[in-house]
């Protein structure tokens, strides 16, 4: 199918996107790496009548910047990009983790880690590991610039925080530390394919005990979906395959998981289960602890 038609824009400064941004409202939509939006628009399930066009402002949006207080990814850097990025293997090895199971090589040599952020699709890898490592996003628009931590930023199926005339212009992700463990595990039918079910998983140890920890569910609901109940169950506990079986039969009994055509909610329940052993035992061994 072909798109509606549209106004293409593509602006040469921030200010000039946020510009556009302002005078169009909800009928202008942000071109990244169109790697979600154009087939949406294909299929006319989007049908903006403004794209703005970001891909001329690298000088601004093109960053990958390491320092004390965290890994920071402008709005411009494509998946592949961070994938073999020094510092986000040194700095940020839960999104390390992550990026070589978002699609197929072609579509992360286009494709943004923010714009998978901004799209809030609630399959994807990059918004549940925004949720389980505390990002926080940073919005610009022509009134300002807002700070949006990622644990209130998803708020349904392709729904963020983000408004019509925002601009997502970086992820922050804070320092880690070397007591964190992390790990990204998932099943899908076929590498590259969304996952029908995944798990963001970090837990801190601290002189042997679980100081803290985080289990965000990929595919199972409308967004990231984080188990506290199963958290709390790790906390101030020495890791043990007994503990990490507990916290997996936690998630398989309370986990809030949908069905859909590729599969049903016991299905996912039953997955996400046997994916927090994995996930927990993942995480651990990664900073030298052996459950
Ligand atoms: P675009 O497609 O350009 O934009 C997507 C949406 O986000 C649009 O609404 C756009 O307006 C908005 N947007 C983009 N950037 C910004 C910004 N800076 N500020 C505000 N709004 C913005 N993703 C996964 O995570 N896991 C997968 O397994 C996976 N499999 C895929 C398989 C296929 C076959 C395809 C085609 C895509 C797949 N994707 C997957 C999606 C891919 O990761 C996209 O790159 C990502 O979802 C969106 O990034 P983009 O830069 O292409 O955004």
């Amino acid at each position: 199918m072909k798109s509606a038609g549209f106004t293409y824009h593509r602006p040469s400064t921030v200010d000039g996107a946020l510009a556009l941004l302002a005078e169009h409202g909800d009928e202008a939509k942000i071109l990244a790496g169109g790697q979600s939006l154009l087939p949406m628009m294909g299929l006319r399930l989007a049908r903006p009548t403004h794209l703005v066009d970001i891909n001329g402002l690298d000088a601004d949006l093109d960053f990958i910047a390491a320092g004390p207080d965290g890994l920071r990814i402008g709005a411009l850097v494509r998946h592949a990009n961070a994938e073999h990025h020094p510092a986000v293997a040194e700095h940020g090895p839960m999104i390390a983790a992550a990026l070589p199971l978002v699609g197929h090589r072609p579509i992360r040599t286009r494709g943004t880690v923010v714009g998978s952020i901004a799209h809030g699709d609630p399959a994807a890898e990059m918004p549940a590991v925004c949720v389980a490592t505390d990002a926080t996003l940073v919005a610009r628009s022509a009134a300002g610039t807002r700070e949006l931590p990622a644990a209130t930023f998803f708020e349904g199926y392709l729904g963020t925080g983000l408004r019509d005339d925002e601009l997502l212009a970086e992820v922050r992700f804070p320092a880690w530390a070397p007591t964190s463990g992390g790990a990204v595990v998932e099943i899908a039918r076929r590498h590259g394919d969304y996952a029908l079910v995944g798990l963001a998983c970090r837990v801190d140890v601290l002189d042997g005990i679980i100081d803290d920890a985080a289990l965000v569910f990929l595919g199972v609901g409308g967004t990231p979906v984080r188990v506290t109940a199963a958290e709390d169950s790790l906390r101030g506990q020495a890791p043990s395959e007994a503990l990490f079986a507990e916290a997996g039969r936690i998630v398989s009994t309370t986990l809030d998981a949908g069905s859909d055509l590729h599969a049903s909610a016991a299905y996912r329940r039953h997955i996400a289960g046997v994916l927090t052993n994995q996930g927990l035992a993942e995480a651990t061994s990664r900073i030298g602890v052996t459950a």
